[in-house]
């Protein structure tokens, strides 16, 4: 079996794993990640990540997932480029079924295993899509481009074109 991050894996595939301890490392192209490239300004570079299997914990599987990756996204002050890093990592515990027990093991992230096959890289596009910000922005005003002087502060950002107020601004 190869140590892919990025192939489907049935429950006895997983048992063995598990059985071994195994970790599969690997590095997986955004372009491939067709959920996550749909919310990125570009979906070059890739995301390296590596998963251990740790232990059996009645029906769960302990995994530990470590991930990095560089992704493009857009500020949404001044609508430039924003380079943002993620280096994560998370315990996970693979459910079989969601039916099988209902309590997770502390601090671990319960994840059900849809239709008895599981697939790494699918785990790993959810988290990098949960870990996205809100809101992208430049960390510091001073990197943001000339527009973000035109739309002033964010932090005083009202919605334009507001239809309760009424009143005429004196134009110019
Ligand atoms: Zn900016």
């Amino acid at each position: 079996m190869s140590g892919s991050l990025h192939t489907w894996y049935s429950l006895p595939d997983l048992d063995m794993l598990a059985e071994r301890a195994a970790v599969l490392e690997d590095e997986i192209p955004l372009k491939q990640m067709a959920r996550l490239s749909g919310l990125l300004r570009a979906n070059s570079g890739s995301v390296r990540a590596s998963l251990r299997f740790r232990q059996r914990l009645g029906g769960w599987l302990i995994l530990r997932l470590e991930y990095e990756a560089t992704l493009q996204l857009t500020c949404q002050r001044c609508l430039e480029p924003l380079v943002h890093h993620v280096n994560a990592n998370v315990e996970l515990g693979l459910l079989e079924s969601d039916a099988v027990q209902s309590y997770s093991p502390e601090g671990v992230e319960p994840f059900v295993v849809e239709g008895g096959r599981f697939n790494p890289a699918v785990l790993i596009e959810d988290e990098l899509i949960v870990a996205l910000p809100l809101v992208p922005r430049h960390e510091r005003r001073s990197e943001c481009g000339p527009i973000a002087d035109r739309v002033g502060d964010a932090s005083n950002n009202e919605p334009e074109g507001d239809a309760r107020q009424s009143a005429p601004s004196t134009s110019h």
